[in-house]
């Protein structure tokens, strides 16, 4: 069987759902295909920046995150058991000063609502097996409940994630490598001095960090790089119900291509990188918003995948240097670094343009 569409997205993951919105917001016709027959469940990033809040406010996304939502007022930084500095989000000059902490599992269960809200469904246990690029459009296989089928699109967009079957048909290569680290993460009930409104990064004289992200009252993400996070905790944290844990490592990898003529990458089938800075659903977010407005204005396509390519490159690097820095063992890693982000932050002009860049603003 053969079917015909505009645009074909494969893979409902944030950067797919966002590109299908906003192309759905234009009226150009879309269909968004995932191989799992459910929405994952697993809450994985859970910070959204307002940057994303601003890009996704126009198809009636952001509204129904920010309801859902915590509105976090900034992040505190604390080493020897001591808060040394504080990034307040509250003087961001944006209608979003904040950072809004939700699950990624309820974000895109609110964006595949909004997307259902413009007339379109994430078509489910679709498996997209092959794909032929094209002159004026490209060609996919794909395996679902009805059985096989060619769907013939004018445009495809892989946001089939960092083992994108999409990347893989262009023959693009994924250069990078992984990071030494184990990371280990859980959401659990805190009771204790365990702030709701404030993130929290905590940088002890010795050993692995450790980030805490209030996710719903009472219950927050902490995730440190090094096993059994769990067992790590401050004694100030009053642990109870455990409601997710996961152990693993990461990688930063980037295409040197972001694909050609009419089939192209977004989110983490183009870059992933380290965790730290909580940059990577929002780039891909912006990824496919920004592909979608290009393909709108019938812009220039090579012009997006390079404005995209740069940025790309940019977050790498920075999530790389925050990285670093964070991880960072010894007299310099842990007394003096602290004492350095400490004096800049107190410079109010130094302070907000730092917070205007983690907040994607910049
Ligand atoms: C444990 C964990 C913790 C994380 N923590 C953070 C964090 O704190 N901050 C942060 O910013 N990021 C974090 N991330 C990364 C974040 O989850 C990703 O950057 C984000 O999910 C990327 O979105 P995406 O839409 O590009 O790809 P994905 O979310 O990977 O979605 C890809 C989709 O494509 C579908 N698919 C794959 N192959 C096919 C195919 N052949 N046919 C059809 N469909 C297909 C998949 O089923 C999936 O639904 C974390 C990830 C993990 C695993």
């Amino acid at each position: 069987m053969s079917e015909k569409t505009s645009v074909l997205i494969v893979g409902a993951g944030p950067a797919g759902l966002a590109a299908a919105l906003e192309l759905a917001r234009f009226g150009i016709p879309v269909r968004i295909v995932d191989k799992s027959t459910e929405a994952q469940k697993e809450s994985r990033a859970v910070a959204i920046n307002p940057r994303t809040l601003e890009l996704l406010d126009h198809c009636g996304a952001s509204e129904h995150l920010i309801h859902h939502g915590i509105k976090l007022k900034g992040a505190r930084i604390v080493a020897g058991g001591r808060v040394r500095a504080t990034f307040d989000a509250t003087r961001l000059p944006h209608r979003y000063n904040f950072m809004l902490a939700l699950a990624q599992s309820e974000t895109e269960r609110l964006l595949a609502r909004t997307l259902a809200e413009h007339g379109i469904k994430v078509e489910r246990g679709v498996e997209v097996t092959d794909v032929v690029a094209g002159e004026d459009g490209a060609s996919v296989r794909a395996r679902g409940p009805a059985g096989e089928t060619t769907i013939k699109a004018d445009w495809v967009v892989g946001a089939d994630g960092a083992h994108s079957i999409v990347r893989k048909c262009l023959d693009l290569e994924f250069p990078g490598a992984p990071y030494p680290y184990h990371w280990s993460l859980v959401d659990v009930d805190l009771a204790g001095e365990a702030e709701e409104d404030h993130a929290e990064l905590r940088l002890d004289w010795k050993g692995p960090i450790m980030v805490r992200v209030p996710l719903a009252p009472g219950r927050h993400r902490v995730i440190s790089n090094g096993e059994g996070v769990l067992s790590r905790l401050p004694a100030s944290w009053k642990p109870g119900k455990v409601h997710w844990q996961s152990d693993f490592t990461v990688s930063h990898r980037m295409v040197k291509k972001r694909g050609h003529g009419r089939v192209w990458l977004i989110g983490d089938a183009a870059h992933i990188h380290s965790p730290a800075g909580g940059r990577g659903m929002n780039l891909g977010i912006e990824d496919g918003v920004s592909f979608a407005r290009c393909i709108h204005a019938k812009a220039s396509i090579e012009g997006w995948a390079d404005r995209r390519q740069r940025r790309a490159r940019r977050v790498v690097r920075e999530s790389d240097a925050m990285q670093r820095l964070a991880t960072a063992q010894g007299f310099m890693g842990r007394r003096v670094a602290p004492a350095v982000i400490r004096g800049l932050l107190r410079v109010r002009p130094l302070h907000d343009i730092l917070i205007k860049h983690i907040g994607g603003l910049n």
